[in-house]
């Protein structure tokens, strides 16, 4: 993949180009400046596949770990205190640090069994959210007819399928078919289009 295309700067005009998994992610960090340990994971491993660098990975979450948080459970950290963990571990996920493993994202199949709960508040929106949690998500990229029409559907296709449906709505290209099988390969094939 190409390296650089979303930076510490860019990164909310980009963040429309994500799945809503991702998506969701972005804006829950966004929210309460935290992300509980799996989720910080996945959004982490799929930033640096989508081509975030190092250096801006560690940027756009030291400005977020650095705010005062809004929750209670997942907050006990904050960047001033923990900065060295903090920068181990985002360097761990690049493989820069320990077994340097080149740690991959999960395929969507992985994140719909990631059961969203009190600690873990990621999954697929359209696999593990509930109807007003999926459609508060949706509303902030489509709306109308468009927005009836997934929402009918989502109760009865696969994820990835409602997925792809929300893709093709969402371009509003005339991409005939698209099958996603992982995150990083739908905001790749978005980006594609933009
Ligand atoms: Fe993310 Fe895959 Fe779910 Fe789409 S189907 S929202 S890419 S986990």
């Amino acid at each position: 993949y190409s390296s650089g295309k979303i930076t510490a700067l860019n990164i909310d005009n980009e963040a429309f180009n994500f799945p809503p998994c991702m998506y969701h992610l972005h804006l829950e960090l966004r929210r309460k400046h935290r992300l509980s340990h799996y989720a910080r994971f996945y959004y982490t491993l799929f930033l640096k596949e989508c081509g975030m660098n190092l250096e801006d990975a560690l940027i756009y979450w030291k400005n977020e770990y650095s705010k005062p948080h809004s929750c209670t459970s997942l907050c006990v950290h904050d960047w001033q205190t923990d900065a060295k963990k903090f920068t181990y571990s985002i360097r761990h996920m690049y493989g820069l640090e320990g077994g340097r493993k080149n740690y991959k994202t999960p395929n969507c199949r992985g994140i719909c069994e990631q059961v969203p709960g009190s600690n873990y508040e990621g999954g697929c929106p359209f696999s593990n959210f509930d109807t007003d949690s999926l459609r508060y998500l949706l509303q902030k990229s489509i709306n109308g007819s468009e927005l009836d029409q997934i929402m009918a559907v989502a109760p009865k296709q696969k994820p990835q399928d409602t997925c792809a449906n929300f893709f093709k709505l969402k371009s509003a290209t005339c991409v005939s078919d698209i099958t996603i099988t992982k995150p990083v390969q739908y905001y790749l094939a978005m980006r594609d289009l933009n």
